[in-house]
């Protein structure tokens, strides 16, 4: 059992988290905006843990997942690794945070550098880290390779000669590659076609069930994350507003936003109806959010006070565990 598993200590902690990028106005290009791409989010994520985190296109979720990797420097909040704070921490200090907390984002053709062998981007991270010499990574990317399910003879192949699955597997070896504790799936399985879906899904369960990996699991579809998330996040314009446990998320949704989402899930039973929730408008801008609650602007069930206060994250009174961000439960 790993350290902070016996001692309770979380693996990732995030906490009112901002990441506001400054909007670029004029001939002059002064800052007199920002974009609110994360807006005050907390959560949390225990040892071997995953934790799903679902939202529309733009609603800040990929922007979440690269702040908690340090790819950006939030503007506000703080970030915990196994209850050490490295939301300030960079070059030298963030370089054992590096090995610990890796990523794999949804493009495998975009990700991958298309002039390296599969073999040399394997090994980058541990070239990157000073780990072994040359013969040690060679053999270390062979087992990765294995690991994930692809020859050996892959090492001296180049990513175009792969399917979209098979890169992605490449990029999921890359990923493992300094036996990481937390991963951040950035979308890992948008851009593939659904029955190749799953095989990367079960694959990333075997590794995390084998190298006792936790995962933050970016995606817009609920249905992607449902097999493979204990807990289940929902984001909305740069804010959290439904979490809970991924049955009770399906089951018994509170939030008007999340009930959408739920709706639109394809059932493949066809006696089997269900009444979609078709949300109007677009998501707004996040440079200028609704005040109040930001999906006022749009929801089924508005209320007078919506427009004007915004709602709280807060547990359900009859369930502690489930949390909801809406005037109904409030
Ligand atoms: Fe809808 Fe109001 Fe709840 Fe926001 S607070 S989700 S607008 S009912």
């Amino acid at each position: 059992m790993a350290d902070n598993q016996a001692n309770g200590t979380p693996i990732l902690q995030v906490r009112d988290l901002k990441m506001h990028f400054p909007v670029k106005e004029g001939i002059l290009l002064r800052t007199g905006k920002f974009n609110k791409a994360v807006d005050g989010v907390s959560l949390e994520i225990q040892p071997g843990e995953t934790l799903g985190l679902v939202g529309e296109s733009g609603c800040g979720k990929s922007t979440l997942g690269r702040c908690v990797t340090r790819l950006y420097q939030p503007t506000d909040g703080r970030i915990l690794f196994e209850g050490t704070d490295i939301t300030n921490i960079n070059g030298k200090e963030l370089m054992p945070f590096r090995q610990d907390i890796q990523m794999i984002f949804q493009d495998p053709m975009e990700s991958l550098n298309a002039r390296h062998t599969v073999g040399d981007i394997i090994q980058e991270p541990l070239v990157v880290q000073k780990i072994g010499d040359k013969a040690s990574r060679q053999k270390r990317v062979k087992e990765l390779l294995d690991t994930v399910g692809l020859p050996a003879r892959s090492v001296t192949r180049y990513p175009f000669e792969f399917s979209g699955g098979q890169r992605q597997r490449i990029g999921i070896a890359r990923s493992i590659a300094l036996n990481p504790k937390l991963i951040v799936c950035d979308e890992p399985v948008s851009a593939l076609d659904v029955s190749i879906q799953s095989q990367i899904l079960n694959l990333l369960i075997e590794l995390q069930k084998e190298f006792s990996l936790s995962y933050l699991f970016i995606a817009h579809d609920l249905a992607v994350v449902k097999h493979i998330s204990d807990r289940i996040a929902i984001m909305y314009l740069g804010k959290i507003v439904e979490s809970s446990d991924g049955e009770t998320v399906y089951r018994e949704a509170r939030h008007p936003y999340t009930q959408s989402l739920i709706s639109a899930i394809p059932v493949p039973d066809p006696h089997h109806k269900t009444e979609r929730q078709v949300l109007i408008g677009d998501v707004p801008s996040p440079i200028n959010p609704p005040s109040g609650c930001s999906f006022h602007t749009r929801c089924p069930k508005v209320m007078g006070e919506c427009s004007s206060q915004q709602p709280n994250l807060i547990p359900l009174a009859d369930a502690e565990e489930h949390q909801v961000s809406c005037h109904l439960y409030s």
